[in-house]
């Protein structure tokens, strides 16, 4: 197990910035960056160097602030390969099943199309931590900008295959709270979901983040991950359909939510 120190704050209207730290090595790394000037901030106040910079896909808002957070760090930035075409400023790419190294840290990319084609999941393992992007939300998941129904659930199950329950999560996003509402339109019996999106309330209600969150916690209570459940199948009226068909039922409701 490795120890970092995360720092997570708000960016544009509802993105998150994270900065992920290893104290033992200096080593710092920003996943996206929708504005430069709230990173700047948060490594004034810290004092920490920023060395490596790590995209999840190639929109805008996840991107808006790279150039000018380069010019005043001189981090080096990784990101997808199927970005190549798409954004200027990257140094290294990956593709799904890659390692990469910062600093000390092994950190995976894990290729999740869906939202967009070239999406990645960055995966500090050893540290417990991952960053889904707009892949998996608290309670939700990216709409299907690029691609599809099916391909938005082959990333989604794989990341629920593949990361431990105990994972923290963060992603691009906070949108909990109506993720939240929706969810209980398609699980409306589910007590932890219920539980859940009266903490989701209160957080909201004071202005605080409901990130981050964990594998355990979507897996129990994030309907997009939970198409195998007979409950939300039952409520679907789709019992022992094709999770790839469910999951595109579920979608499709969210987007006319
Ligand atoms: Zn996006």
């Amino acid at each position: 197990m490795i120890e970092v120190e995360v720092r997570q704050f708000g960016c544009l209207k509802d993105n998150f910035g994270v900065i992920i730290h290893h104290p033992e090595s200096g080593c710092t790394a920003a996943i996206d960056v929708p504005e430069a000037a709230p990173y700047l901030e948060v490594l004034k106040e810290t004092g920490w160097n920023l060395t490596d910079i790590l995209i999840t896909h190639h929109h805008w808002d996840h991107v808006a602030g790279l150039t000018e957070l380069v010019e005043k760090t001189g981090a080096v930035v990784t990101g997808p390969e199927r970005s190549r075409q798409h954004l200027s400023g990257l140094d290294k790419f990956v593709e799904d099943g890659d390692d990469i190294l910062v600093g000390p840290i092994a950190v995976k990319a894990i290729g999740t199309p869906g939202h967009t084609l070239d999406h990645i999941t960055w995966w500090f393992k050893e540290a417990g931590i991952a960053h889904t992007g707009d892949t998996l939300f608290a309670l939700g998941c990216g709409r299907l900008f690029e691609g599809d129904a099916e391909m938005m659930w082959a990333s989604l199950s794989h990341l629920a295959n593949t990361l431990p329950p105990e994972t923290t999560i963060y992603c691009g996003h906070e949108y909990t709270l109506s993720n939240a509402q929706f969810a209980l339109t398609i699980d409306p019996n589910n007590q932890a979901l219920q539980e859940r999106t009266k903490r989701i309330e209160a957080l909201r209600e004071v202005g605080r983040p409901t990130l981050p969150t964990s594998m355990a916690a979507e897996l129990s209570t994030n309907p997009f991950l939970r198409v195998c459940d007979a409950e939300v199948q039952k409520s679907l009226n789709m019992l022992n359909a094709e999770p790839a068909d469910i999951f595109a039922e579920i979608r499709r409701r969210k987007d006319n939510f």
